[in-house]
């Protein structure tokens, strides 16, 4: 069957073609206009339409560079369907390697959005009144904030079987059950009836080779899987699940050092890491308080009591 006709922004996109459309978002007050480039692919074959956003946090550009990846590589060039690619959502904050708006606001934080709201809610509201209508499944590529540096993971909401089903596709080393964050853009997108991934994988401000490879996988499998391209679904490892998590604070303010590796199961009492004053007088250790899976670590070199420093997750 032929692709149906499809507008998205305003215009009309031919099946059988490339469309690169912006998003114009604001006009400043430099009379610069500021636009996002959105990459459209569709076949001429009918099929569904997922989309593919990065960079809703400026700084988190392992998900700019998997969206990149995926582009070079021309998967994102369906037999069936209509690919669209978001590569750099927040373009802001890319540009001033910050993960907020210019308005300081978290733009994951004002969804739906509002026209006459913040540059960020407005932003927000765009995406939701003239994108999201259009698109059947979303993956959303995140990492962990500043300093946080998050093992490889999607997570999904505890009750959701058919995400969970996608999850598994993904086949990524961890999957954390977690809760909708209200006005975020998972939320809204799921009370509009879109299936949606949320990865997350490595910190703020870095292009993780073994991230971005990670994620263009895992959203490979799902291509494949949802039949938008050909190939062969990749299960190489067993997913661990998280049920629950709890993050383990500092106990001392001081210099931190991480002594375990990213992932890995530790045992109650297990020396986890370090933190010592830079006069040489004490070196606490950091025991952990359970066993569990770490799945994120802190990597600042400074702490202060009190601060989050390893994101222990329990099955
Ligand atoms: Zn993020």
């Amino acid at each position: 069957m032929l692709n149906k006709p499809f507008k998205l922004l305003g215009k009309e996109i031919p099946a059988g073609s490339k469309t690169v459309l912006d998003l114009e978002i604001a006009k400043l007050h430099t009379r610069t206009t500021v636009k996002v480039p959105v990459i459209i692919e569709r076949s001429i074959v009918d099929g569904p339409v997922i989309l593919l956003m990065a960079g809703l946090h400026g700084d988190e550009v392992n998900g700019v560079g998997i969206i990149r990846e995926i582009i070079q590589q021309k998967l994102n060039k369906p037999k069936a369907g209509t690919i669209i690619c978001l590569p750099v959502f927040n373009i802001f904050g890319y540009l001033f390697h910050s993960r907020e708006f210019p308005d300081g606001r978290d733009l994951n934080r004002v969804f739906p959005g509002n026209a006459n709201g913040s540059l960020a809610s407005q932003f927000a509201h765009q995406f939701t009144t003239e994108i999201a209508p259009y698109v059947d499944y979303v993956i959303d590529y995140h990492t962990g904030g500043g300093e946080r540096d998050n093992v490889s993971q999607i997570r999904i909401h505890p009750n959701e079987v058919d995400t969970l089903k996608l999850a598994e596709i993904f086949n990524p080393p961890f999957i954390i059950k977690s809760n909708y964050i209200s006005k975020s853009v998972r939320f809204t997108l799921n009370k509009m009836g879109k299936t949606i991934l949320l990865f997350e994988g490595g910190k703020a401000n870095e292009l993780n080779k073994e991230i971005i490879a990670e994620g263009v996988k895992g959203t490979k499998n799902i291509l494949v899987h949802l039949g938008f391209i050909d190939g062969e679904i990749q299960l190489k490892r067993e997913t661990i699940f998280i049920e629950n998590s709890k993050w383990q604070r500092a106990s001392h303010s001081g210099m931190f050092q991480a002594v375990v590796k990213n992932g890995s199961f530790i045992k109650k009492k297990e020396i986890i890491g370090y933190i010592q004053d830079p006069f040489g007088e004490f070196k606490k250790k950091v025991t952990a308080t359970h066993d569990a899976y770490i799945f994120c670590i802190n990597r600042t070199p400074i702490v202060n009591k009190g601060d989050a420093i390893f994101h222990l997750g329990t099955q």
